[in-house]
């Protein structure tokens, strides 16, 4: 059962604003109504831009903001429990992940507060050229100014925290557009943020019709960088519009990972079993094209598949949940559809396939044609494939074969072979004997080719959201 519902207001300019319009969200488990926010457009996000400026105008020091960050930190592990039900009441995300995602935001918040206590320039080895001798230079990190944030449904706290924190660790201010599906937790961190003493302007969140939000934050020149996170069609076509502005994109992936013949295949098994299909796959790493050396492909499908089966499909407000609903019945009915696909082109399902009441079952799909969109488009579903390799040529080779590259892996206990796949897998990270669905928050994330072109993590964000002046003294 979904929690109860609950109404939050916009923060606009250090204010809890009604719009008169509402946006109901519904648990994607039962459809019941658990919150309602206003609904904000094209006025409301000028004026929190407006707010914004005005809150730039008298920067905050490093000291303070990475106190205020660090207070952040402390409330979200005090208020871990409300936390991790809000994620899971709008996101149908099972507590056992919704738990971790509230976890990891304490790391988010704190990981920034560092930054932000370290955030400074070089000095410039002047006499280094002629031209410099006699001179002194150093560089000053400042910040970029104004960020706007769009954030989407599945890490509707943490993915809002990569953004909201590094900001302010910048001394940049935020207007914060979360996906419509998934307002309430975003809104709870903004309550917080504010509890926390962050004042009047540094944080306003909108919520509200894509476009009309969207397209105040591509047009209005005060907004000098767009963060955003979330499918790859949007996110490049935003970047085409936003010439003049940074962009910086976190998009999809169809993940892969290498599972070789001198791997320990029980280890394997176990943490991709768990990986393609916790939240229902509705990760951007979840782990979705899985390719075995051929003389272990049975030996791995034999620890593999039982442990899919023993996967506990359910209500995402049980503990011992592992996989619940698609955020929405189009996405679950699309699955579906590509899982039809699949099977008409030859492919053999292996696991699942088929509705559990409501939900999709934890899929695997053996012997799907290259084409197929499960072996070659982004499912975000409960659904992988296998399929065996002969060499770790062919095997990089076929994990390459997407035009996303967010984060690859490889299992094997062949330390050349780790780190050739390492040098050769076109992604933004590899992990080796991890699931390529890892990740802890300081570390540099983000992808190549279509999933996109930015690196977040607070330190790299941080980078990102500062424009580095120089400072030449004649001395
Ligand atoms: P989405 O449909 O692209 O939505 C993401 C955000 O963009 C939402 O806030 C959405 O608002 C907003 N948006 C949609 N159209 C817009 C427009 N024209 N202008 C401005 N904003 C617009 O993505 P999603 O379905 O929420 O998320 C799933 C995708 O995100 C997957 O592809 C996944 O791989 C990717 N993702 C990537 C990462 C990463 O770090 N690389 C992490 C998580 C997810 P509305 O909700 O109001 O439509």
């Amino acid at each position: 059962m979904a929690t109860t519902a609950l109404e939050r207001k916009l923060l606009i300019a250090g204010e809890w604003v009604e719009t008169g319009d509402w946006i109901e969200v519904r648990s994607p488990y039962d459809g019941t109504v658990v919150g309602r926010v206003p609904a904000a457009g094209a006025g409301e996000t000028r004026r929190a831009l407006d707010a914004a400026e005005q809150a730039m105008r008298q920067p905050l020091a490093a000291h303070e903001r990475a106190a205020i960050l660090d207070r952040v930190a402390a409330a979200l592990a005090e208020r871990h429990d409300e936390l991790a039900r809000t994620i899971s009441a709008e996101a149908g995300k099972p507590m056992k992940a919704a738990r971790v995602e509230a976890q990891r935001a304490v790391s988010t918040f704190t990981m920034a507060a560092v930054e932000a206590r370290k955030l400074a320039g070089d000095v410039v080895p002047m006499d280094a050229s002629p031209a410099g001798a006699g001179k002194l230079a150093f560089t000053l990190r400042l910040p970029i100014g104004i960020v706007g944030a769009i954030s989407p449904f599945n890490f509707p706290l943490n993915l809002v925290a990569h953004k909201v924190a590094p900001a302010l660790a910048a001394g940049c201010a935020v207007v914060l557009k979360p996906a419509s599906q998934t307002p309430l937790s975003a809104l709870l961190l903004a309550e917080l943020a504010t509890e926390a003493g962050l004042r009047a302007g540094w944080l306003n969140v909108v919520c509200g019709p894509a476009s009309a939000i969207g397209d105040v934050l591509v047009e209005d020149e005060r907004v000098r960088m767009i963060s955003f996170t979330g499918s790859a069609g949007v996110g490049w076509g935003l970047r085409e519009r936003a010439a003049r502005k940074k962009v910086s994109l976190e998009l999809g992936n169809a993940t892969p990972v290498i599972v070789a013949a001198d791997a320990d295949l029980e280890d394997a098994a176990a943490r991709l079993a768990g990986n393609a299909f916790s939240f229902a796959g509705q990760s951007c790493i979840s782990v979705q094209r899985i390719y075995i050396e051929r003389v272990v492909y049975d030996a791995f499908l034999a620890l593999f598949l039982p442990l899919v089966e023993s996967l506990k499909v359910g209500d995402p407000a049980d503990e011992d949940t592992d996989v619940g609903p698609l955020i929405a019945q189009s996405e679950r009915d699309r699955v579906l559809s590509w899982i039809d696909e699949a099977r008409a082109g030859g492919a053999d399902v292996l696991a699942g396939g088929e509705l559990e009441g409501e939900l999709l079952r934890p899929t695997v799909i053996a012997a799907a044609p290259p084409a197929a969109k499960v072996a070659s488009e982004e499912v975000f579903g409960p659904v992988c494939t296998v399929a065996p390799y002969d060499t770790l040529e062919e095997a990089i080779a076929l994990a390459n074969g997407t035009r996303y590259g967010l984060q690859a892996g490889i299992f094997t206990r062949a330390v050349g072979d780790a780190l050739r796949a390492a040098r050769e897998l076109e992604f933004g990270g590899v992990t080796v004997n991890e699931a390529p669905t890892f990740r802890a928050d300081q570390m540099p994330y983000g992808g190549v080719k279509d999933s996109g072109n930015t690196r977040e993590g607070p330190a790299y964000a941080v980078r990102e959201m500062t424009e580095e002046r120089v400072v030449v003294l004649q001395i």
